[in-house]
């Protein structure tokens, strides 16, 4: 087990390290590559972090997995990280991890299990549920704002630190909910929500960059902080918002405070985090990556 993970309270390590190629007593061949990976489940909606060890001299280390290529960065002398979000609507069954360094190439096998998520029902303001024809070009506006935000990660990684809670409250273990307003089916609930009074400041769960300050049909007061390296952070409800998009903030900074804007049915903060295009439960992140 690395060190890494020793420290990850509560974190399971789902996998001893596998060499590709030779076994410990054959001769050595080219240089091995091996994978460690990290994860409360291999299951939608769930963070896997992934521990490269690559030989101390290769440059670059490229990971791709679910279509698409992740960004490792280096954490110390040939050994790289790279953090992987499995999407809420990725199927069940074996997705290949492949990793290359240098001239060598490993992969491992991630065995997504189903996971079934509960519904809810709730009751909020009609025009919420059944948007009025006036708020139509808002919320087309309001989706390409985030879908471009979605796009317009750091190729720098902007966090350092362990995550931290953005409120000292509890969150219920909303991600993934499949909810009902008001009877009618709409998407699943894409983050945690955290059931703490109007008012409570609401702190950067790490550093980065403002890339949304503003009002949102839905999400009603948001801030959508880039973590770089695909990786987001998006706070709603709002009852206000204390920085402004560009802004440079560090771990623990208030953004804004605790309020019931947009489609709520009280005072809460949702904390959504975007990875690579994947929806991922910030509890995940909290378990893997934060402060112990
Ligand atoms: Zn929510």
């Amino acid at each position: 087990m690395s060190a890494y993970a020793l420290g990850l309270a509560g974190a399971i390590v789902l996998a001893v390290p596998l060499a590709r190629g030779a076994s410990p007593s054959a001769n050595p061949g080219p240089a091995a590559v091996e994978i460690d990976v990290t994860a409360r489940s291999i299951q939608p909606g769930e963070l896997v972090v992934l521990t490269v060890d690559a030989p101390a001299d290769v440059e670059g280390v490229h990971v791709r997995v679910f279509g698409h290529a992740i960004e490792p960065f280096p954490i110390a002398g040939g050994r790289w990280r790279a953090l992987v979000g499995i999407d809420l609507d990725v199927k069940t069954g074996p997705h290949v991890v492949t990793v290359d360094a240098g001239h060598a190439r490993a992969t491992r096998t991630l065995h997504v299990l189903p996971k079934s998520f509960p519904t809810r029902r709730l009751t909020v303001d009609p025009d919420f549920v059944t948007p009025p024809p006036s708020a139509t070009e808002r919320i087309e506006r309001d989706q390409q704002l985030l879908a471009k935000a979605w796009q317009s990660s750091a190729a720098t990684r902007l966090w350092a630190e362990p995550f931290a809670r953005p409120v000292g409250e509890v969150a219920n273990s909303a991600f993934g909910t499949r909810s009902i307003f008001n009877g009618l089916p709409r998407t699943a609930h894409g983050g945690a929500d955290f059931l703490s009074p109007a008012g409570t400041p609401v702190k950067a769960p790490n550093s980065g960059r403002i890339l949304i300050a503003q009002d949102l049909y839905f999400s009603g007061n948001t801030v959508v902080i880039d973590h770089g390296l695909g990786l987001f952070s998006l706070l709603a409800h709002l009852s206000l918002i204390e920085v402004r998009e560009g802004d440079r903030v560090a771990v623990g900074q208030v953004v804004g405070k605790v309020g019931a804007t947009g489609r709520v049915t009280g005072p809460h903060l949702h904390w959504a985090v975007r990875l690579n295009g994947a929806r991922v439960d910030p509890l995940s992140l909290l378990a893997l990556l934060g402060r112990t």
